[in-house]
């Protein structure tokens, strides 16, 4: 069975399997159509996770030198 992303709209082949609860916690803004605990993401959408994870980290790497 062939996994399709679980963006909203997204109808391209899913590559990778997050946690929900991770792509929240990357501050991305990604509507998903997941009702599980995990989520499927193409490689277009996987990317832009992957980008937003690393803003985060950065942000929690300054916010940490600063305190
Ligand atoms: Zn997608």
């Amino acid at each position: 069975v062939k996994r399709v992303c679980s963006v909203r709209g997204c109808e391209e082949e899913a590559v990778k399997s997050i946690s929900v609860e991770k792509i929240r916690e990357s501050g991305i803004n990604l509507e998903l159509e997941a009702f599980g605990r995990r989520a499927w993401l193409c490689k277009k959408h996987y990317k832009e996770y992957k980008k937003a994870r690393r803003k985060l980290d950065r942000l929690e790497r300054m916010r940490w030198m600063t305190r």
